[in-house]
């Protein structure tokens, strides 16, 4: 069975500002049973409103949050924690105006959560994929040639619109992600090589762009075109297919149109979101773990 962390789990965790700061400075300084400054027995006492203890040995004191993404924000933190375990809940992502009508906060403010968030979320790594790995590229956005004439010539800068995205994917496993500039092999292989671990046996579809895979793997491919989508029962591209469809329902589903500046974000989110989706209960608290990487 899947496993998440309910909503009465979280609030358990996380229902007040205090026990948010408390994990924060845990995160940031360790455990707090000594001061990090004079190692007396932790004896603190907090500063009502500011985000501050002292140290009641040698009046040290402390600001969790500063250099964080915590920072400079004076929205509750507690909502900051809601909202990072609704996107550990959701399907296909916490849209800026989700997050705007939940907390009451204005869309800014909430396009900017979410953004943080998802930087949180971008350091969060994943091994080097081995064994049997699915390839394949996806193409995000309009191209401009199916636009409408009137809207192509009023759509300053459509090719923004445009984003090539290559990925691999371990079968049972983790899947990377990313933005490429073109599909060509000379594009896609110094990529590969570097996300797939030597001796990983890659399957992909037909395009020219996989011929002549460095030796370092096996490699072959199902012909689409041909309405061939299983040979010898194995050699597929299912996993990465249904990962195009969750990345694709994240970005025209749940935000509608999302820049070409930000998409790797959300590729991250939904890779993420693949990643872990037989051990859900871990997510929110991985995403808190990066907090002392990320910086404000
Ligand atoms: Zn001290």
């Amino acid at each position: 069975m899947k496993k998440t962390l309910t909503l009465k789990e979280f609030r358990k965790r996380y229902d007040t500002e205090e026990a948010c700061l408390d994990k924060i400075f845990r995160l940031r300084y360790g455990k707090l049973e000594a001061c990090p400054k004079c190692h007396a027995p932790a004896d603190f006492r907090r500063v009502d409103k500011r985000r501050c203890y002292f140290c009641n040995s040698c009046d040290a004191q402390f600001y969790p949050t500063a250099g964080t993404i915590f920072e400079k924000t004076t929205t509750p933190l507690v909502d900051w924690m809601y909202i990072m375990y609704l996107f550990t809940t959701t399907r296909n992502g916490v849209s800026a105006k989700e997050i705007e009508r939940t907390l009451g906060v204005t869309y800014k403010c909430a396009w900017r959560m979410g953004h943080k968030i998802r930087e949180l979320i971008g350091v969060i790594g994943v091994e080097k994929l081995k064994g049997i790995v699915e390839a394949d590229e996806c193409f995000i956005g309009q191209k401009a040639k199916n636009m409408h004439r009137k809207k192509r010539e009023v759509a300053v800068g459509y090719r923004e619109r445009m984003a090539n995205v290559f990925g691999a994917v371990e079968r049972d496993g983790n899947v990377v992600a990313m933005l490429v500039s073109d599909t060509k092999s000379a594009t896609l292989f110094p990529v590969i090589e570097n996300i797939i671990e030597k001796g990983a046996t890659i399957y992909t579809d037909k395009s020219t762009s996989y011929d002549s895979m460095p030796d370092k793997f096996s490699h072959d491919s199902v012909d689409h075109n041909r309405g061939q989508y299983v040979k010898d029962g194995v050699v597929h591209t299912n996993n990465i297919e249904n990962f195009w469809s969750n990345l694709k329902r994240t970005i025209k589903g749940t935000h509608i149109h999302v820049s070409h500046k930000h998409i790797q974000k959300y590729i991250n989110e939904c890779a993420f979101r693949y990643n872990n989706r037989d051990s859900a209960d871990t997510m929110f608290e991985m995403i808190l773990s990066k907090l002392p990487e990320v910086k404000a």
